[in-house]
């Protein structure tokens, strides 16, 4: 028997998916990807990118305090065991995906942990082939395969990676760590000047490291970026080292020139990447409609629609923009609707 609903991904559109199609009786199956060494280098492991990140607070409903006594009775307690501490202001990111995934499984959503490496959909129900060879068949799928910074690849930023390696300013930027400090940004696009702008709130100078002498951001963000005081630009630079230890994670960042100068080292607390974001689409293999970046492309405003009727995308697998976990698990639950809609109307 085919499956009614069929969501691939377990991030926060992933399971706001599966929390409504749960409630509405589709009994969803969720794919949350497979545990892998390959998944964790590549930042794809499942529970998504917010299972990365660390406190985590701006998400409503969380508000700095003591979560402790509310965690213990809400999670698993070998789950709870397992959790990094954090610092009892709010809830951590891994915490909250689990709370998520649990919340889930408690209307009866089903798991399976492996990757959807194949899908068919020209025919009818839909067949999705994972990595251990299994094959599901659904009646509607929701996308919900989120995407993941790119990283430069750099052994030094992997190790400190959570340790003061971040490539999300809005999500980690106002930790202690960072305040009163000298902060690098990595990029010379639109993003990077928001998250250079951003982090000057919180850091002391904010380095902007550009391997060229022109920024790629738009003349209103660049503009943004020279009038913040804070803001110092590194021209023609690339990072070749993040520099630190592990009592303090990072201390500084290692630079080279493009231009012929000498290498330079600066003192450093933080290093964010902003050098674009790559969506998970690759299992896809071109069949659903993308835009030019990869993005699964919604085909009608304010609906969660692709390019084959049945199909559904939410989360940041569609979303270039607005890539906050509030915003994916927003589209997660219009997917949802949607699907149930669909099935509805086609008598499934
Ligand atoms: P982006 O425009 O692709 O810029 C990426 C930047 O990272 C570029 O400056 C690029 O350098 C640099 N870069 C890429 N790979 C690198 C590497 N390996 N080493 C060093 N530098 C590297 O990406 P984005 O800034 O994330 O923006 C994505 C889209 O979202 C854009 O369309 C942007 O306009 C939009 N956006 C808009 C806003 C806003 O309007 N408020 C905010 C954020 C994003 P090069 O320039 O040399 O290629």
């Amino acid at each position: 028997m085919p499956e009614q609903v069929i969501i691939i991904g377990s991030g926060p559109a992933g399971w706001a998916a599966a929390i409504y199609c749960a409630r509405a009786a589709l009994k969803p199956l969720v794919l949350e990807g497979a545990i892998t060494e390959e998944n964790r280098l590549a930042g794809t492991l499942p529970l998504g990118q917010l299972a990365l990140t660390t406190e985590v607070e701006n998400y409503p409903g969380f508000p700095a305090g003591d979560l402790e006594a509310y965690l213990d009775g809400a999670m698993a307690k070998d789950k709870r065991m397992m959790m990094p501490p954090h610092a009892k202001q709010g809830v951590s990111g891994p915490e909250l995906m689990d709370l998520m995934r649990q919340q889930a499984v408690n209307f009866g959503t089903r798991v399976v942990t492996d990757d959807v490496v194949d899908v068919d959909f020209d025919t009818h129900p839909f067949r999705l082939t994972l990595l251990e060879g299994e094959t599901h068949e659904a009646m509607a799928v929701i996308v919900a395969s989120g995407a993941r910074a790119n990283y430069l690849g750099l052994p030094s930023e992997q190790k400190y990676k959570n340790l003061g390696v971040s490539a999300c300013a809005v999500c980690d930027g106002a930790l202690p760590r960072f305040r009163n400090q000298p902060l690098v940004v990595v990029g010379g696009g639109d993003s990077a000047v928001e998250e250079a702008d951003y982090l000057s709130k919180f850091g002391s100078t904010v380095y902007m490291i550009h391997r060229r002498d022109q920024l790629r951001a738009s003349k209103i963000m660049a503009q943004r970026a020279m009038d913040n005081s804070k803001i110092e630009i590194q021209w023609n630079r690339t990072l070749t080292e993040v520099l630190g230890n592990d009592t303090d994670g990072v201390t500084g960042v290692r630079l080279k020139s493009t231009a012929g100068q000498p290498d330079l080292d600066l003192q450093s607390t933080g290093v964010f990447l902003a050098i674009g974001h790559t969506p998970n689409t690759a299992f896809l293999k071109g069949k659903l409609a993308t835009t030019e970046k990869k993005y699964i492309k919604w085909t009608t405003p304010w609906r969660t629609y692709t390019s084959v009727e049945g199909v559904f995308a939410a989360g940041d697998v569609a979303d270039d923009y607005y890539r906050q976990a509030v915003t994916a698990a927003g589209t997660g639950c219009m997917a949802a609707l949607d699907a149930e809609r669909w099935l509805a109307a086609k008598g499934f």
